[in-house]
């Protein structure tokens, strides 16, 4: 069997380090062609030798020189965002956007049209974006899956399933650390940080806490499967087992169970459609006995009812829920702010917002800039 050609943005990463253990366990189906980094330099160096990557790439010059120091000249090491979006103007048979945040927007948006096929971790792109992302993916006729764990059990579902005569789809969320916590104003950053089922990276795990990253992944399913928002629900579901559900109008409800391992959406979207023997441990039924499921309270959880707006207002709208939101969370991993004012940071500039006539991919940076901009200039960073 001929090998897949494969590129992982964001190699360096939670989701592209856990991408990598998967390949290392099929080394005669794939042939990494390039992988990039932001700064992590000295990850991305072990990742080409093991993979033997000959095109490597990082965002930051600064570590782009310092690996061309490390590696010499057998490799070639792309740096700065030009170079990494005129190499992705090559079409692979992969590409897994794994960067994080609206970084991975303009590498997302050339991958498809290059007509790369992709798997998608990257759920900024697609909240921010999806309104120009998703046609684009249509009309180039690319075969997309999803990493995220929920939309990958809602994809499979919906595979099977369709849409036809559906009620509601619902996406699981952990609670994060604080889901049983009615007083989060004195939480640390290592409480947020640690969380009861997922190992992530520190801006995920924060928007877990704050459920934000559920309002994300609401705006992600409704551009992904083409669902209204008023039959898109979010259940807590502490065990993480359960991802997604899907009930029909005959009362059927249908599951997706599996273990909490990025590894097994990601290993589902690199052989999609093909289904392979998991090289990782899977369920053991037992872990089945206990599933509990609870409807969040918006007032405990505020960034999970401003994202339904975001997502209801569309245009620009989310694009400056994210923006905000990524600096009222770096904010709080520096010790600047308190975990409850996220939320208040991100309402005030969502509140401030006017809608935009007409959006493209530079507009919606641009929005994004903004916002960061004005959390930053607010407290004085
Ligand atoms: P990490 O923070 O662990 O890694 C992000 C990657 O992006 C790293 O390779 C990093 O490079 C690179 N990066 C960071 N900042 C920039 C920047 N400003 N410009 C360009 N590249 C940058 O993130 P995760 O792997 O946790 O998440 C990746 C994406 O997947 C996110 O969109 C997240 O929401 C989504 N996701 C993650 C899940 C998880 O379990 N982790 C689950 C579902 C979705 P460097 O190492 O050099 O800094």
């Amino acid at each position: 069997m001929e090998k897949k050609t494969i590129v992982i943005l964001g190699s360096t990463g939670s989701i592209g380090v856990n991408t990598l253990e998967v390949l290392r366990k099929f080394p005669d189906r794939f042939e990494i062609k390039f992988l990039v980094a932001n700064t992590n330099w000295e990850l991305l160096k072990q990742q080409a030798q093991e993979f033997k990557v000959k095109t490597v790439g990082l965002f930051s010059d600064q570590a782009a020189r310092a690996l061309r120091n490390a590696l010499g000249g057998e490799y070639t090491i792309l740096s700065g965002e030009t170079e990494i979006l005129d190499f992705l103007s090559t079409p692979f048979d992969i590409v897994v956007s794994a960067l994080v945040g609206s970084a991975g927007l303009k590498p997302t948006y050339r991958a498809i049209d290059s007509g790369s096929n992709l798997c998608l971790a990257n759920k900024e792109s697609i909240v921010v974006g999806g309104e120009i992302l998703i046609p684009h993916i249509i009309r180039k006729g690319i075969k997309f899956v999803p990493i995220d764990s929920e939309h990958s059990a809602m994809f499979q579902i919906l595979n099977g399933y369709g849409k036809v005569n559906m009620k509601r789809a619902i996406l699981t969320a952990s609670g994060g650390p604080f889901f049983k916590k009615e007083d989060v104003s004195e939480v640390t950053i290592e409480e947020a940080l640690n969380h009861p089922t997922w190992k992530m990276g520190a801006k995920i795990s924060i928007d877990s806490a704050t459920l934000m990253n559920k309002g994300f992944e609401i705006i992600e399913a409704h551009w992904l499967f083409g669902i209204d928002y008023n039959q898109l629900e979010v259940l807590i579901h502490p065990q993480s087992l359960v991802h997604a559900m899907v009930e029909y109008n005959d009362g059927s409800l249908f599951a997706l169970i599996s273990p909490a391992d990025m590894k097994f959406p990601i290993t589902y979207s690199l052989f999609y459609p093909e289904k392979i023997s998991m090289p990782f441990e899977t369920l053991d039924l037992k872990q089945l006995e206990n599933l509990n499921f609870y409807k969040p309270d918006l007032n405990q959880f505020p960034l999970l009812k401003l994202a339904y707006h975001a997502g209801r207002s569309g245009g620009a709208y989310p694009a400056v829920l994210t923006g905000a939101n990524d600096i009222a969370v770096e904010l709080f991993l520096k010790g600047k702010i308190k975990f409850e004012q996220i939320s208040e940071i991100v309402h005030w500039v969502l509140d401030k917002h006017n809608s935009v006539p007409k959006i493209n991919i530079e507009i919606l940076l641009e929005e994004i800039r903004n916002a960061q901009e004005q959390v930053r200039s607010k407290y004085d960073i």
